[in-house]
């Protein structure tokens, strides 16, 4: 399919326009909530258009990961560039990853915001039925080893199935091995490659169609998030947030921005710059799953990535390379354990990096995927897991955030691997 043929995508500033409008329409109907039509424009008019946004989104992102993940490997491995990718994809997902976390926990360790914080504890009662649900996903926390082995699917349907309900890792697992078993198969592109090519394309036009509702979309999440939580949460947890908001622009801005400069040779300000609308649409929706067809968009017209990379990078990123969301677990950990007063020495705390980063991995990259694993480090560390419930108010609109620097860092990562490679030797 010829780039020709897509349609053209939303102007940036028709995003920021919804954006800012659906922050501050979102903050102003909170405070008339009580008012009958305001309620039910925000709960029963509004929410249906993001909703099915959202769904036109999520209904390609299966096919997507699938095809990306198969002819990312084949075409890696005809070039016999897969093992120096992979390695590269590897090295710095642990490196930003770790660097994020460690961010955070200084951070956290500097400003001590669970010593600052005066909260009601009754706060975390009124989120009984999400915290049950939540420790109800966290209780299904198996053994590392078991973990190990459920990547493998038993049922690669079922696997594709469940992808979005937390078992992307299986069913990436199994494109994984698809796309070796195409290459040694069939040694050259021929039927299946040409099928999931198209299959590809055509999941990308799909998608440029539900663009098309973008604007109002955004507007429609954006309220939302703001109009559920409004601010009051903003004050009383305001040293935490600061300390989880400081940590996420720091390591946007230095340490991805450092390393683009220096790694990848690549302008900070260009790169942001033509990432911008994906991370607009990345902090309306608040999943990395969700942004992942547009993540693939800008690596390919934006950015110009070679795309066997980008698709590689950027696919096993949605589910793998989440710094933003490690940051965060990491932050919130420490940050409940103060609250609660649980004191956690120096090896406690390397422990808690190393448990951030991990769960970072195995986070779903969907609005709130990280909540049950945080609960589950809550459990092993001795925290009060109900303890989680203080930070569920405020809980989406850092989602938001941290979901930007996701989708920014496997852009980061897939520019910085692409590095010193010809665009145009991909087809
Ligand atoms: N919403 C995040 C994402 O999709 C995951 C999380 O931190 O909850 O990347």
């Amino acid at each position: 399919m010829s780039s020709a043929s897509m349609p053209r995508s939303v102007k940036p500033s028709t995003l920021i326009l919804s954006l800012v409008a659906g922050l501050v329409g979102g903050i102003i109907a909170h405070q008339f909530s009580d008012v009958t039509w305001v309620n039910a424009f925000a709960t029963h008019i509004l929410p249906p258009v993001g909703q099915i946004f959202l769904r036109l989104i999520f209904m390609i992102v299966v096919p997507v990961v699938f095809s990306a993940i198969v002819l990312g490997i084949y075409e890696l491995a005809e070039g016999q560039q897969f093992g120096a990718v992979a390695r590269k994809t590897l090295f710095w997902t642990f490196i930003f990853s770790g660097i994020s976390v460690a961010v955070g926990v200084t951070l956290v360790n500097l400003v001590q915001p669970g010593r600052i914080v005066k909260i009601d504890m009754g706060i975390a009662a009124q989120s009984k039925d999400l915290l049950s649900s939540i420790a109800a996903n966290a209780s299904s926390g198996k053994s590392f080893s078991q973990t190990l082995i459920d990547i493998i699917p038993r049922n690669p349907i079922e696997a594709a199935v469940k992808a979005l309900d937390g078992e992307m890792l299986s069913l990436m697992f199994f494109a994984l091995a698809f796309g070796f078993a195409l290459f040694q198969t069939t040694g050259r592109p021929r039927t299946v490659h040409a099928i999931l090519k198209e299959l590809f394309d055509v999941c990308l036009y799909l998608m440029s169609w539900a663009m098309k509702l973008a604007p109002v979309a955004v507007f429609s999440l954006t309220f939302g998030s703001f109009y559920r939580s409004g601010l009051q949460l903003l004050v009383p947890l305001g040293a935490f947030v600061l300390v989880v908001v400081g940590g996420l622009l720091f390591q946007m801005i230095v340490v991805y921005g450092t390393a683009l400069k220096l790694i990848a040779r690549k302008s900070p300000v260009e790169f942001f710059r033509q990432c911008q609308d994906l991370m607009l649409y990345a902090f309306a929706t608040a999943s990395s799953n969700a942004s992942l067809p547009h993540s693939l968009q800008t690596a390919e017209k934006k950015l110009k990535l070679p795309p066997r990379i980008s698709r590689f990078v950027l696919t096993v990123g949605a589910t793998a390379n989440q710094n933003g969301t490690a940051l965060f677990e990491g932050v919130t950990v420490l940050f409940l354990a103060q609250l609660s007063g649980v004191h956690l020495d120096l090896t406690q705390q390397m422990t808690v990096v190393g448990m951030a980063v991990l769960a970072g991995v195995g986070t779903a990259g969907v609005p709130g995927g990280s909540l049950p694993l945080v609960m589950v480090l809550l459990q092993q560390l001795g925290i009060p897991p109900e303890s989680l419930g203080l930070i569920l108010g405020i809980d989406r609109l850092l989602d938001m955030c941290r979901t930007v620097v996701n989708v920014t860092g496997d852009l980061a990562i897939a520019t910085i691997v692409s590095h010193g490679q010809d665009p145009l030797a991909d087809s």
